[in-house]
């Protein structure tokens, strides 16, 4: 069998990443071994002679900073990478642990693998773990699959058991959208077929696993369309002569020459590359994987973070993202909280929106409405980030498409994910109808003239037993007294009758927030003040009713009722603190699900300041006032037509 020739100048390509997978006693390590042996025993101490020794691996380094970044950042994983090599190519090994609960090692290993080996023990056959493995590997896309189906010393060498195991791999392969897979009978432990063939099976035609591994075409994996060009800025230099700025990073897709019009995103400023430095001197054009230098013909302000691409295919500056996350801390992770978001090379905080579903490690099902993720689960998040990031989905692309969620306090992996879709963030739709709501806003000045009212809404946000409620029907009682409609829409009235569960689902807090801001902006519209009093906990879903209301051009109050955690809890009319903190009630702002004070309210009201009285007397100071003050507005018959 020969494989295709790979040449020195394309000596990147030499390079392949493979993932083991398979289950404990496969024979893993007995394979391992025989790869570095049959192959010259180069072993993973003796990666700076690899590199070294072969002019044609440049990139090597660059390559490998991946999984430098990985153990950078404190994962805590087993997985262990080892180098061997063969005159055509250079082989990095992620060994992940065949244990049940070591899906995470599998999911880190694989995720920057280009071939993943799997291991299945011909008296065994396909067992649960193949199964899951095969599973990752599929989400994953891992391009390239070889199965291995080792220990056939131990069934007699027989091509009958052989034929139906193939068929067994096959199967499942289809099933999952696996790669299609090639299949090569092995026996680890005596050498058979692993880089020498095999004589005691000579009814198999194809070639050693070695052979298999060196012949895998990684060229045609590499999105190298120019169209398609992502290259993540990772520094920014100036150099000491006073000489243009020079932007390094990794390149994520499509290839980058000297002449290319680009566009810095999310800036979106258009510019000319004017040079483009590789590690190898004699090349001008770089290609995926490899690290960058450029510079560009203007002047444009760029950051760590920033992302080139191609004029005509600029990602989203994505703020919600639909991703399917490898849990990997002890701490489940559940809706609401936040963490450290590293995509590429810009990190930002990301809120758990919802969870939707959750994979059955054993069967493999599906399981909908999860209360959370376990270590080593797999399953359907949506993420709210505090600031957009430039992504595309992972099937597009691995890098732009991968992310890792970092706790900020403890500074430890906890998760990493895949994005199967970005979106900015969700316009409510007739938020994109402005035109129409400019229109009919000239009805609603004559609605509000005639009615001698204005409309407007005050949203009322703070912890639980902050004072909220207290303050808005204060403040209600008040703006009737003084002949305005005014109308409470108090979150546990809003509720009232729904269910006797405080906690929401996952996903409902933020849709119940957009609803009650939908229905204060048709009482604002109507010529009334709508008091909202609710909770509304989370930045991100807070902003939807501010911008509903901002294209409807109607006047927006936010209130954030300031109360000290502590004087909440014991103030606490309702007794729910207490329910909460002793654990009859989860997901309770204030206890065990977090509050995102807003940044900017229109009004801050300090309650251990302020009473009740101060409080109402300080939004009233910035509500507009009511029609009939404005003598402007006061209907014409001559204007009704
Ligand atoms: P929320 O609506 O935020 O859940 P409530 O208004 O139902 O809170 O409860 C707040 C409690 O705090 C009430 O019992 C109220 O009398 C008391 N309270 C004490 N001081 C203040 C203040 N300055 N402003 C508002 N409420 C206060």
């Amino acid at each position: 069998m020969t494989a295709a020739p790979i040449t020195e100048r394309d000596g990147r390509h030499e390079l392949l990443r493979l993932a083991t997978a398979g289950s404990v006693d496969d024979g893993k390590s007995t394979l391992l071994g025989r790869l570095l042996l049959d192959t010259q025993l180069l072993l993973s101490d003796q990666l700076a002679e690899v590199s070294r020794g072969r002019d044609g691996a440049p990139d090597l380094a660059a390559l490998t900073d991946g999984l430098r970044a990985e153990r950078e950042q404190g994962i805590t994983i087993d997985v262990a990478y080892r180098y061997f090599a063969t005159p055509r190519r250079t082989f990095i090994l992620a060994d992940t642990p065949g244990h049940e609960r070591y899906t995470r090692n599998m999911f880190t290993g694989a995720s920057t693998a280009d071939l993943v080996l799997i291991l299945v023990d011909a008296r065994a056959g396909v067992v649960t773990q193949t199964r899951r493995h095969a599973q990752i590997a599929a989400l994953l896309r891992i391009p390239h699959v070889v199965v291995a189906i080792n220990k056939m010393d131990l069934v007699g060498f027989s091509q009958a058991r052989f034929d139906e195991l193939t068929a067994d791999v096959r199967d499942l392969a289809r099933n999952l959208e696996l790669a299609a897979p090639q299949v090569v009978p092995i026996s680890a432990l005596d050498g058979d077929n692993v880089v020498d063939p095999s004589s005691r099976m000579p009814w198999y035609e194809g070639a050693p696993l070695i052979e298999i591994l060196e012949a895998v075409d990684l060229v045609a994996d590499r999105d190298m369309d120019s169209a398609h060009l992502r290259l993540p800025i990772q520094w920014v230099a100036r150099p000491a002569n006073g000489g243009r700025r020079v932007y390094t990073g990794q390149l994520a897709a499509g290839t980058l020459s000297v002449g290319d019009e680009i566009v810095v995103a999310p800036a979106g400023a258009r510019t000319t590359v004017s040079s483009v430095q590789t590690l190898d001197p004699e090349r001008d054009t770089a290609v995926p994987g490899m690290s960058v230098a450029v510079t560009i013909a203007d002047d444009i302000d760029i950051g760590r973070g920033d992302l080139f691409t191609a004029p005509d295919d600029v990602p989203p500056a994505a703020r919600e993202l639909d991703t399917t996350i490898c849990w990997m801390s002890e701490q489940p992770l559940t809706p609401g909280r936040r963490y450290a978001l590293k995509h590429t090379t810009r990190t930002v905080r990301a809120t758990v929106q919802a969870i939707s579903d959750r994979w059955d490690p054993d069967t493999l099902e599906i399981l909908a409405e999860p209360s959370g993720l376990e270590l080593n689960d797999l399953g359907r998040v949506s993420l709210r980030t505090s600031s957009p990031v430039l992504a595309d989905p992972y099937r597009r692309n691995g890098v732009t498409g991968a992310f890792i969620l970092i706790d900020e306090h403890s500074n430890e992996t906890v998760g990493a994910g895949i994005i199967r879709e970005a979106r900015e963030v969700e316009q409510a739709p007739e938020a994109r109808r402005d035109v129409t709501w400019h229109r009919s806003a000239l009805d609603r000045d004559r609605r509000w003239a005639a009615l001698a009212q204005t409309g407007a809404t005050v949203w009322l946000t703070g912890l639980p037993a902050s004072g909220k409620s207290t303050i808005a029907v204060a403040l209600e009682r008040q703006l009737v007294a003084a002949g305005r409609a005014a109308y409470l829409l108090d979150g546990d009235n809003i509720r009232h009758g729904l269910s006797d569960d405080l906690g929401f689902a996952p996903g409902d807090r933020a849709e119940n927030v957009r609803r009650v801001g939908q229905v204060a902006r048709l009482f604002a519209d109507a010529g009334i003040v709508a008091l909202v009093s609710l909770v509304s906990p989370l930045r991100s879903d807070r902003i939807v009713p501010r911008r509903l209301h901002d294209a409807a051009e109607l006047p927006f109050i936010e209130v954030h009722v300031d109360t000290d955690v502590e004087e909440c809890a014991r103030r606490d009319p309702k007794g729910l603190y207490a329910r909460a903190r002793a654990g009859e009630i989860s997901g309770f702002t204030g206890v065990d699900a977090p509050y995102e004070p807003p940044e900017r309210p229109e009004i801050h009201i300090d309650t251990a300041a302020v009473d009740v009285a101060g409080a109402v007397e300080q939004i009233l100071a910035v509500l507009p006032d009511r029609a009939e003050d404005r003598p402007s507005l006061a209907p014409s018959p001559l204007d009704w037509d």
